[in-house]
């Protein structure tokens, strides 16, 4: 869907209740969380590296995470890997038809530039449609939470080892939940912009990645500063169950 067609969209199926959303975050989409992954394969060129609108305005994640660290992260920070990913794809030959997915998977032929900033480009693309404003009682629901409580006991053990996973990543990285290659769900951490995609031998876990956190300190210092696990244990607030749900399903 091209944007002039997202915002007419908007324009008429959504505008009254996202009028403040959209006023804030610029152009906003919700439709956008249906169609993530046919557009990482559909895009021509090195479309597959362009930032989508935020499916909600900076505001909308308060009081968990504020609107100057939403705004900046995403217009600053993922937006340097946005680019930085096109510069090292265009000096690197990086076939346009491929999907961002196919090109991750073989991302160590590549440089440490473009590892780095596809990586990071993927992840936090992915970490944007994770979450939604804030749910009192977030749970996944259906088939993923019987996959969950069947792979880790309960989805509180679950919860757990993921924050866990989050907590003590040591520097800057990413958790995960991740379905790996013989179809079980698995939690995870990884360093700097690397993701369970990609094909790094120096990398325990590898899959399909479903959910994921960023712990880098610019996700959350200015309103957490050091207290990293307040922000993860806030954060499972902001969980967009149902979008995990349709990746889990995608992948079956
Ligand atoms: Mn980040």
């Amino acid at each position: 869907m091209k944007k002039e067609n997202r915002r007419s969209f908007l324009g008429t199926s959504l505008k009254g209740s996202l009028s403040l959303a959209i006023g804030l975050a610029g152009i906003s989409d919700w439709a956008h969380a249906e169609n993530t992954e046919q557009e990482h394969t559909n895009h021509e060129g090195i479309g597959i590296f362009d930032q989508q609108p935020l499916p909600y305005g900076y505001t909308d994640l308060e009081d968990i995470i504020d609107a100057m660290t939403m705004e900046i992260h995403y217009t600053k920070h993922a937006a340097a890997y946005s680019k930085n990913a096109k510069e090292a794809a265009l000096a690197e030959n990086v076939n346009p038809q491929e999907s961002l997915e196919t090109l991750l998977g073989k991302i160590s032929h590549y440089s440490t530039k473009l590892r780095n900033n596809a990586g990071g480009h993927y992840n936090h693309e992915m970490f944007w449609q994770c979450m939604r404003p804030k749910r009192i009682d977030n749970l996944p629901t259906g088939n993923l939470l019987q996959a969950i409580e069947k792979d880790f006991g309960s989805f509180a053990d679950f919860k757990t080892k993921f924050t866990d996973a989050a907590k003590t990543r040591f520097g800057s990285g990413w958790a995960w939940l991740y379905k790996d290659d013989n179809g079980n769900l698995k939690t995870g951490s990884t360093a700097n912009q690397d993701n369970p995609l990609m094909d790094l031998s120096t990398q325990e876990l590898k899959g399909k990645p479903l959910l994921c956190l960023d712990v880098w300190e610019h996700a959350y210092y200015l309103k957490y500063q050091n207290r990293r696990a307040d922000y993860i244990q806030n954060w499972w607030n902001l969980v967009n169950w149902e979008y995990v749900q349709r990746r889990w399903e995608s992948n079956r």
